[in-house]
């Protein structure tokens, strides 16, 4: 299958062919059908965050289970999954206290630099950026970095509740707690801030507040910046 491959900071990504080894016991192998370009991989295509290179990168995806391990109960092949790069175990101090998202078991959550899921024909190993490398045609992913979703949801809108949505509501309805009737200010608008502004009107907001600077608003929000904005 083909995979964009980070090699160095700020340099092109590059197109090979790799292979993904079979799941394990809760692993599982997902058809990519959509991978978002968030942010936070541009981060590390311009070198701001460390990872150890190369890497497949890409964390906000939707696609199609294929194939899954012996153990896996949650999905069967044929379901539309999202992916959720906050895989968790389940059973660690963290995950048993309500707080999944920080999940400490390294079986499970594995640090950069320790998947040995993607190979190639070269000697140095290919890293799996976020548990995931959704900058390729099949992810292999744990059971618990995934999210069922309906069969008739557009996989486009649903790659996006990956990252962008969930961070953007969590900020308004979770770490901001907006109130019934409150008045909110989103400064910033791309992909998290329309959906800290879908997660405020949710939450009750009486008056929501959208800042940015406009060409910036109608790149972001409507592709490519070239039509009216609507
Ligand atoms: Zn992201
Ligand atoms: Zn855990």
């Amino acid at each position: 299958m083909k995979a964009a491959v980070l090699y160095e900071p700020n340099t092109p990504l590059v197109i090979e062919d790799i292979t993904v080894r079979k799941p394990q016991a809760r692993e599982v192998m997902i058809r990519t059908a959509v991978a978002g370009l968030c942010h936070s991989d541009l981060h590390f295509i311009e070198g701001l965050y460390p990872h150890p290179l190369p890497v497949v990168l890409g964390h906000e995806s939707a696609g199609i289970v294929e194939q899954v391990g012996s153990e896996v109960t949650y999905v069967q092949p044929g379901d539309h999954v999202i992916t959720c790069l906050s895989v968790f175990c389940g059973i660690c101090e963290n995950c048993t206290t309500g707080r999944p998202m920080i999940c400490s078991n390294t079986d499970v959550k594995l640090p950069p630099g320790k998947a040995r899921r993607l190979e190639w024909d070269k000697p140095e190993q290919l890293h799996t950026g976020f548990n995931l490398s959704s900058f390729a045609e099949q992810m292999l992913v744990h059971e618990n970095a995934i999210v069922k979703i309906r069969k008739d949801m557009p996989f486009d809108r649903a790659a996006l509740i990956g990252c962008a949505v969930i961070t953007g509501f969590g900020a308004a309805v979770n770490t901001a707690a907006v109130k019934m009737g409150e008045t909110v200010a989103v400064i910033g608008c791309g992909g998290v801030g329309m959906a800290a502004v879908n997660g405020a009107f949710v939450a009750g907001a009486g008056r929501i507040i959208a800042v940015d600077n406009e060409t910036t608003t109608r790149n972001q929000a409507w592709g490519d910046g070239s039509g009216e904005s609507q």
